[in-house]
């Protein structure tokens, strides 16, 4: 059984797996670059695979106390407002899959995991920049810069999309623009037209772009995501603040509930979005990654965080049930990596579902239409109906994707 392990970045990969590694009684520091830890102002949709995890971490309670439970899952036209699907989540997911699904300000979870993590023993330390590390002696650690390391008997590089860890492991290769750029943004429901915004998840598709609305904070705040294609990102930096009215223009043309939202946008971020082909393999001897830096994805399954949240579980458990430190790593890359790999897959055809690219797509959003509200989620059983703290994680057991 391993004793201590340094994880670099405390995003909400980071957080989560400290918090699971000290469940299961490892001394946790984790090394963050940030001088403090923030978060964009912007939402985050945690499905019920990930607030199965929540619940095994102790955390459920508050995200559901801060958070907003949407009623349905809606897909909406760009244009004349028609609903191709509109399935029942709040009934759906805590009848079928046995956990809520959450939209959470992404500030209010990093806090609520911090604290938990803070709390269980974690020591966080900010300001601290992972440059890479050295698994050539008895204990592997950190390089720090200015000659500074931190040894541990397991290294983890949940460092995001950049990962100097993943760097190290497999090579310098910068990270994939996807064609396709994000703007976020929050706007206070109180301001808005009553009824404007649906109680749900609610994505308008429409040709080469779509635009995702949620509440968080128990309502009072509205969350947009508006996709646009692009066929390049020439800024260096991969988010900077964007103009309300140069998105206004984007979506000229829309349905007015889409446009009246933008008008009453005062703030808002732009996000070029990167991806990366599947990695040959999550570890080296005792340094293992986990998150975005070995599965970024596109967000439109929302399944980014709930991915680190479900390899945060299962990294925890494959230490704990493993006599060896390498062969808990195999079994990790082994359970997390095929249902990764498809869900990064998913989250790509998405692209085309959203933005209506083909006959394939318009004749699946038909089809969506037809389909009785209470079956409309069942496509979607693999993903959100999957609970990874019932699994077996232990020698003998096959992933299920
Ligand atoms: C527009 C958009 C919407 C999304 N919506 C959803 C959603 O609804 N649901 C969902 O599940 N996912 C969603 N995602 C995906 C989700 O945000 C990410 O998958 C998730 O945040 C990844 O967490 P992480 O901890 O692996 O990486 P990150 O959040 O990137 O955290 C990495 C951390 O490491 C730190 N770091 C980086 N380099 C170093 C270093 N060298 N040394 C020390 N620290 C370092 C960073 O500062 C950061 O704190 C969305 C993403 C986008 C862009």
């Amino acid at each position: 059984m391993i004793i201590t392990a340094n994880i670099a970045g405390a995003g909400l990969g980071g957080l989560a797996s400290a918090l699971a590694l000290s469940k299961i009684g490892v001394r946790v520091s984790v090394f963050e670059q940030a001088l403090a830890l923030t978060e964009v102002g912007a939402g985050i949709q945690l499905s019920s695979n990930a607030m199965h995890v929540a619940r095994w971490l102790g955390i459920d309670d508050q995200v559901i106390r801060v958070g907003f439970e949407p009623e349905t899952a809606l897909i909406r036209d760009y244009r004349t407002g028609k609903r191709y699907m509109n399935a029942p989540l709040t009934d759906m997911c805590q009848r079928r899959y046995g956990a809520p699904y959450i939209h959470i300000h992404r500030a209010d979870l990093l806090m609520i995991l911090t604290e938990a993590a803070v709390k269980a023993g974690v020591v966080i330390e900010t300001g601290a920049d992972v440059q890479g590390y050295d698994a050539s002696r008895d204990r592997a650690a950190f390089l720090l810069g200015e000659g500074l390391s931190a040894d541990a008997d397991l290294l983890i590089g949940a460092d995001g999309l950049g990962s100097k860890v993943r760097e190290q492991m497999l090579g310098a290769e910068a990270p994939e623009f996807t064609g396709q750029v994000a703007w976020r943004g929050l706007i206070p429901a109180h301001i808005l037209p009553d009824g404007l915004v649906a109680p749900g998840a609610t994505v308008w598709a429409g040709p080469g772009r779509h635009f995702v609305t949620y509440y968080v904070r128990g309502g009072d705040l509205v969350n947009i995501v508006a996709v646009e294609e692009r066929a390049d990102w020439r800024d260096e930096s991969w988010t900077h603040p964007g103009d309300p009215a140069a998105l206004r223009t984007v979506f000229d043309g829309w349905h007015p509930d889409v446009t009246t939202l933008i008008d009453h946008l005062d703030q808002c971020f732009l996000w070029a979005l990167f991806g990366r082909k599947p990695l040959p393999t999550w570890s080296d001897g005792p340094v293992a990654l986990l998150g975005d830096a070995c599965h970024p994805m596109l967000p439109f399954m929302a399944q980014g965080a709930a991915m680190a949240f479900e390899d945060a579980f299962v990294l925890a458990k494959c230490v704990e049930a493993n006599p060896s430190l390498t062969s808990a790593l195999q079994r990790y890359e082994d359970l997390r990596k095929p249902r990764a790999t498809k869900i990064q897959a998913k989250a790509r055809a998405n692209a085309d579902l959203f933005h209506m690219n083909g006959l394939r797509a318009k004749a699946s959003l038909h089809a969506a239409s037809l389909l009785p509200a209470r079956t409309a989620l069942a496509p979607l059983d693999w993903i959100y109906g999957f609970d990874p703290t019932q699994q077996p994680t232990g020698a003998g057991w096959r992933s299920v994707t």
